[in-house]
């Protein structure tokens, strides 16, 4: 690299290498020595941000509610990793509901991707916790505490101590709230009144463990790490690219309307200026902006559609008496003049798919017994020879009563007829939603083993009437 006179080092001094300018901002969190940027968005009122504040209540209503709420005796939603059973408005889940579990993870997973090609990031910027905690509850809070912000997101007067302390003491108290009634949708909200009111911490050191990590990542969360949650953390907003596609809805600005750019107002302007734009850089699109980004450059992945940029532009234009809408809700086709369209294959499909995971999911529901059994072969020995020519093997039975009354099961038939199967005792009793551990001895001749195996199905019946036929492989020589 040449450098210029005034660039040489003077004599006796040490050479130091430049540091390459950035073209740019490479980063909307990012200063250009490449430290953070700390964002301090001004709130633009609004039509948008009017439904937000509705949606968010509601969420935040519903999340708090949910857990304390039951159906038929038991709780509406509970996700009971402890003793492996989940409660899903009235569903309950056991772990042998594996087809279940497994439609139900890609019904929901499905479910995203449409909504996401319909709507874009409207779950990001209406729905998500992230967003809703963040914008509705923190947020207020540290603008009440900090008061308003400059140029930059630089304070414009000194921290007022008394508010900075009254600001992190309602941050512990809101996330250490937050973490109890996350912890109730694992252990039932009975059992965390119980045990925070007739407890102490060492009695339940795991729930009270939990507790302590979700509060601390709580406050690290919304204290500190923000917007970078949404920027490099979030797995979804990183599917972005693949989840769009150019009819989705995603908040735009109008280049053709908005361009060329020019500060000042507009009537200021005198007519025989060159034609401009509606835009009058005015920046309140972007000092509003939760993730520091100038939407005026196109499409980004740190959007997540808040549509704080049009309730400020929106009301820019309103005072310079332009119509509303520079920046809106729109797509990419719409923005190219082309007709934007909900019958496209994408957005047909996957309801069509949605719709057969439903079938699937309720024939299963409804096709489901009121005991469940599972064989798994003893551990050890795979089999022992009895006699000359007969072949034994043991295995382990787990058995599930799914109803809520008591229930006895029963070995009522063994194929092939050949096979003389033993369980434990004749008659295994299991009280109401309980399960039981149980013995199983199948012995055959060894002329009926193929390429060391055969296959056995054995039936079982309960007294309440349900019938169950299980299969197994016997291992022979
Ligand atoms: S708020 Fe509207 S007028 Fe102001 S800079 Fe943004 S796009 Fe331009
Ligand atoms: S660009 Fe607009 S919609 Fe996107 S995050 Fe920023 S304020 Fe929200």
């Amino acid at each position: 690299m040449v450098q210029s006179a005034s660039e040489q080092p003077e004599q006796g001094q040490e050479a130091v290498p430049h540091l390459l300018k950035p073209p740019g901002q490479i980063l909307s969190t990012m200063e250009s020595d490449g430290s953070r940027r700390w964002l301090k968005p001004k709130v633009s009122d609004g039509r948008y941000l009017r439904r937000r504040r509705i949606v968010a209540a509601l969420l935040i209503f519903v999340f708090t509610l949910l857990p304390f709420l039951k159906y038929d005796g038991r709780p509406l939603l509970l996700l009971d990793i402890m003793n492996r059973e989940f409660f899903v408005f009235g569903l309950r889940i056991l772990p042998t509901d594996t087809a279940i579990m497994a439609l139900g993870m890609v019904f929901v997973f499905l479910s995203i991707f449409w909504f996401t090609a319909v709507f874009g990031r409207v779950w990001c910027g209406w729905a998500c916790p992230q967003t809703v905690y963040m914008e509705f509850v923190f947020r207020p809070i540290e603008r009440w505490a900090d008061g308003t912000w400059g140029k930059g997101g630089k304070a414009k007067g000194a921290a007022v101590p008394w508010r900075q302390v009254v600001k992190y003491g309602l941050y512990f108290v809101i996330s250490f709230y937050l973490a109890h009634t996350f912890l109730a949708y694992f252990v039932g909200m009975d059992n965390l009144i119980k045990w925070v009111w007739r407890s102490t911490p060492f009695e339940h050191p795991w729930a009270f463990g939990i507790v302590t990590l979700v509060t601390i990542a709580m406050l690290f969360d919304f204290g500190f790490f923000r917007e970078q949650l949404c920027i490099i953390a979030c797995p979804y907003g990183r599917f972005q690219s693949v989840l769009l596609d150019r009819s989705s809805r995603v908040v735009s600005y109008d280049k053709a309307r908005g361009e060329p750019r020019h500060k000042g107002r507009r009537k200021e302007m005198s007519p025989d200026l060159p034609i401009v734009g509606d835009c009058v850089d005015c920046r309140k699109c972007v000092t509003t902006c939760p993730t520091g980004i100038d939407i005026r450059d196109g499409l980004q992945l740190e959007c997540i559609n808040c549509a704080q940029c049009i309730d400020a532009c929106d009301d820019v234009m309103e005072k310079i008496g332009r119509p509303q809408g520079l920046i809106h809700y729109s797509s990419q086709m719409e923005d190219e003049g082309q007709r934007f369209s909900l019958f496209r294959p994408r957005i047909l499909i996957y309801p069509i798919v949605l719709l057969a995971l439903v079938t699937g999911i309720v024939t299963l529901v409804m096709g489901r017994k009121s005991f469940d059994v599972a064989i798994n072969r003893e551990r050890g020995l795979p089999y022992q020879k009895v006699e000359s020519d007969r072949i034994a093997n043991t295995f382990t039975m787990h058995l599930v009563n799914r109803s809520r009354d008591d229930a006895v099961l029963t070995l009522v038939g063994v194929e092939p007829a050949e096979v003389d199967v033993k369980t434990t005792s004749d008659e295994i009793p299991i009280e109401g939603e309980k399960s039981v551990t149980a013995g199983l001895r199948a012995v055959a001749p060894a002329s009926l083993f193929k390429d060391h195996w055969l296959p056995v199905k054995v039936t079982f019946r309960s007294d309440q009437g349900d019938e169950r036929v299980i299969s197994f492989r016997m291992a022979g020589p």
